[in-house]
């Protein structure tokens, strides 16, 4: 059986799908379609999530045409599914959009890990397996929900696609020039490395500027420090107000990777310790350096690739 997509029209320079299906239509999922539908690139739009309120939100937005009640009203003659849910959903939609779109549909998510989240598609999907395109954009905010959705959200980030042997490239095809006419830059890299490097720079992050708020509200005198905690504090645990679920899920998907990143900070944090702990003034100092010369580095690095 062949299942090459040809439903979604390539003929026309801006619009290239007809219908795209969005699940979950939050900060992400939001933002894509109203993305590709400021720029043409999509006809319709149909919206399925768990809460009527955002639904009817993104409605109003604009950013979808149609609000369903169903995944299976929502992915009715889509061309393209877009699963923009907390992980954890992935799995049940994944059984749905099965049964219910159409044979030739694409599938793709954006889900912060990627290898869990490939193997319950291929369980779940089976002989479609081929459509499903497993994507990440490394782009967001700690906000959530429609009402943040933004247009603009990918236009000079990266969106990461993690495609398998086994990866229609025609479906890949379609999934690469939606997120590069939603104005993102595309990297392939397989979903191991992506999960180890993702891991690294946003799951650790993450769950250093949630234990640096659990630690602060665990602290006496908590009017004090909220007074006091304006600067820095404030920049650092930025991304602890994010949505707990989809975090959550993120932690579980990528257990492995991030579990062996937390040893690995407590064994930097026992260096600072151990530096502190005797007083080694020149080791104290060489130390900070150091990070200091590697995250202005950094800093440089990103700013030139915004250029
Ligand atoms: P969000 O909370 O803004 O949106 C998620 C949406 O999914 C919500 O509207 C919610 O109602 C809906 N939803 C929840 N359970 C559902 C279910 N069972 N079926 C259908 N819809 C359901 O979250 P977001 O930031 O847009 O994140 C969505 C996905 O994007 C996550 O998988 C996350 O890993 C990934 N992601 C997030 C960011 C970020 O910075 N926030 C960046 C890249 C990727």
């Amino acid at each position: 059986m062949s299942l090459h997509p040809v439903t979604v029209s390539e003929s026309k320079d801006t619009t290239f799908i007809e219908h795209l299906a969005v699940l979950g239509v939050g900060l992400i999922g939001g933002s894509l379609a109203a993305s590709l539908k400021k720029r043409d690139c999509v006809k319709h739009v149909s919206g399925y999530g768990r809460s009527q309120a955002n639904l009817t939100l993104a409605s109003r937005l604009g950013l979808i045409d149609k609000v369903s009640n169903s995944v299976e009203e929502a992915v009715r003659g889509a061309d393209v599914v877009l699963i923009a849910s907390p992980i954890g959903a992935i799995g049940e939609l994944l059984d749905e959009i099965r049964q219910h779109a159409p044979k030739k549909a694409i599938v793709t998510d954006v889900g912060s890990a990627k290898a869990g989240v490939i193997a319950i598609a291929e369980s779940a999907l089976g002989d479609r397996f081929p459509l499903f395109v497993p994507g990440h954009p490394v782009a967001g905010s700690e906000r959530s929900g429609a009402s943040a959705a933004d247009p603009e959200l990918f236009v000079d980030h990266w969106a990461v696609l993690t495609p398998l042997n086994e990866t229609d490239p025609d479906a890949l095809r379609i999934v690469r020039r939606m997120w590069e006419a939603a104005g993102a830059k595309v990297k392939m890299m397989t979903p191991e490395a992506h999960d180890r490097l993702l891991a690294m720079i946003s799951h650790l992050p993450h769950a250093t500027a949630y234990g640096l708020t659990m630690q602060l509200a665990r602290q006496d005198g908590r009017d004090d420090l909220f007074d006091l905690a304006a600067g820095g504090f404030l920049d650092i645990t930025r991304i602890a107000s994010s949505d707990p679920v989809m975090w959550r899920d993120i932690f579980i998907d990528n257990r492995d990777e991030v579990l062996s990143l937390i040893a690995e900070h407590k064994n930097v944090l026992s260096e600072l310790e151990a530096l502190i702990e005797t007083r080694d003034l020149a080791g104290l100092e060489g130390w900070c350096a150091e990070a200091k010369r590697i995250r202005d580095r950094l800093a440089k690095h990103v700013s030139d690739q915004e250029l």
